[in-house]
């Protein structure tokens, strides 16, 4: 007799040469997923809500699981999730399992993250009124403090601070307007003048190897803002505390980008250039060359030849000691994101595209670490794959739970919506929306950048489908064709 014959749930146990069979009791386990330990640390904290979700997976699935009292039901692979009250007494959800023979227990406190006193923390003093210099990184400015995002200085700019917040300065952009940065971004530059006399007297343009550099000398290093905007295609310069004396703009007749340069002072200590393109942009960035200021446009890749020569940077969303989201199965996100991420490379190699990744190990990798990886490969466009979770608090049976895809800059809101438009019908799930979203790996202008969010990974029956090969052969499939006809479109505008 073969075991593959015998009856479920009983063995035989050899004792000599006598076979006895025994009931073999299939022992209730739980297994409770989130709320789970912070990263790093082992303590259990949950934000401080009335209600949460909590999820995981029990065997056998056909067991009967209650929390804190409430039936809860149980899918056939064994996950369950439930939003349920946040007990402010003991804040423990108890769960409890049984068949028919046998009962589980077992318990999972948390706690509520501490709130840090604010005159506890310390921050280095600036001797306000004084000039700061904006260090290396990926610094920012707010519209207020903990405001929305406003400027993206880089290195070497500098600026007056006005005065100080707790870890936010003020710093003037002109008499009446002003933005706010971390002192963490800056650094005091004691007894130097903020220079006051920034005149722009000309501007040149040359066209490179790919490129075409935009110069404007005189800026001094002073405050600006880069944006682009579609419709008319154009990239703008703000510059703030600059004064136009401008009679010169040298142009080349055959830029491949550039169409013309427009300036106008619309107020005192403020300078708009408006570069106006012919064709939507395809990235730009800004430098410090001494006093002046370059602005650099990328040409478009070659678009003649459907996907080749095109590179496209994959960013497999965490890795290492960053898991992202997790499923009631303990699917993780890292690993799941990487799997689509080796698809989509593979998918896209076959069409003759050059894909890179920005990872594919399990390491740990800073979000700007990835811009730069991807920016370093000369990528044409960047992917960042990710599956979504909610923040504590939010009841995952209220919500959309589908498939979401982000972009920031305007030059990138073609290749988001081709790619959700795909990605839609390859997943089958709800559309979850196409964002505007400041994240950081779609915020550089480099190069149009998207993320996805291709479904929720703590949504039993999503996860499940995560697990299936053909299921992310689909999804990877659906970039590759997001891409494409990203790609056609481009063409036929710039034809
Ligand atoms: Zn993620």
């Amino acid at each position: 007799m073969t075991t593959s014959l015998l009856p479920r749930f009983w063995i035989y146990t050899c004792i000599g040469s006598l076979l006895i069979p025994n009931l073999i009791i299939a022992v209730p386990r739980i297994d409770v997923v989130y709320p789970r330990p912070r990263e790093g640390d082992n303590r259990t904290v949950i934000a401080k809500v009335d209600s949460n979700f909590i999820f995981g997976s029990v065997q056998p699935s056909h067991a009967r699981l209650t929390i804190n009292n409430t039936p809860v039901p149980v899918y056939l692979n064994g996950a369950f999730l439930a939003f349920l009250p946040v007990p402010d007494s003991s804040q423990t959800y108890h769960l409890h399992l049984e068949t028919d023979q046998e009962s589980a227990d077992t318990s999972v406190s948390f706690l509520f993250p501490e709130q840090v006193p604010a005159d506890t923390q310390s921050f280095p003093q600036f001797n306000c009124p004084t000039t700061i210099r904006f260090l290396p990184g990926n610094n920012v400015t707010r519209l207020s403090v903990e405001g929305a995002y406003d400027l993206f200085p880089i290195e070497g700019t500098t600026a007056l601070a006005l005065s100080q917040q707790q870890n936010f300065l003020q710093i003037k952009l002109t008499p009446f307007r002003s933005t706010w940065v971390e002192t963490r971004f800056v650094e005091e530059l004691h007894g130097a003048a903020n220079p006051n006399n920034r005149m722009v007297h000309k501007i040149v343009c040359q066209s490179e190897s790919g490129f075409t550099r935009v110069t404007i000398p005189g800026v001094k290093r002073a405050m600006y803002r880069l944006e682009d905007f579609l419709d008319p295609n154009e990239v703008r310069l703000t510059l703030f505390g600059v004064t136009s004396h401008l009679d010169l703009i040298k142009l080349n007749h055959d830029d491949p980008v550039l169409n013309r340069i427009v300036w106008q002072q619309p107020e005192d200590e403020v300078l708009y250039i408006h570069i106006y393109l012919k064709q939507r942009s395809w990235g730009y960035s800004a430098q410090w060359n001494n006093d002046a200021l370059e602005i650099t446009l990328n040409h478009p890749p070659d678009l003649d030849h459907d996907l080749e020569a095109i590179t496209v940077a994959i960013d497999p969303g965490h890795g290492g000691d960053q898991f992202g989201a997790i499923g009631p199965t303990r699917l993780s996100e890292k690993e799941l994101n990487l799997w689509v991420a080796q698809e989509l490379y593979n998918q896209l190699l076959r069409a003759g595209a050059r894909p890179v990744a920005v990872r594919w190990q399990d390491e740990t990798l800073d979000l700007y670490e990835r811009i730069d990886r991807a920016r370093q490969t000369d990528a044409d466009l960047l992917i960042s794959i990710h599956h979504n979770a909610f923040a504590d608090g939010v009841n995952p049976f209220s919500q959309t739970c589908g498939t979401g895809t982000y972009y920031y800059r305007p030059h990138s809101v073609d290749l988001a919506r081709h790619i959700h438009t795909q990605l839609l019908k390859a997943t089958g799930l709800p559309d979850d929306g196409l964002y505007y979203d400041n994240l950081a790996l779609v915020r550089p202008t480099y190069f149009p950048a998207v993320l996805v969010e291709i479904g929720y990974l703590m949504i039993p029956e999503q996860e499940e489908r995560f697990r299936s090969p053909s299921f992310r052969k689909r999804c990877a499939k659906a970039l590759v064709n997001g891409i494409k006809s990203f790609l056609k479109a481009r063409k036929k505008e710039s034809s």
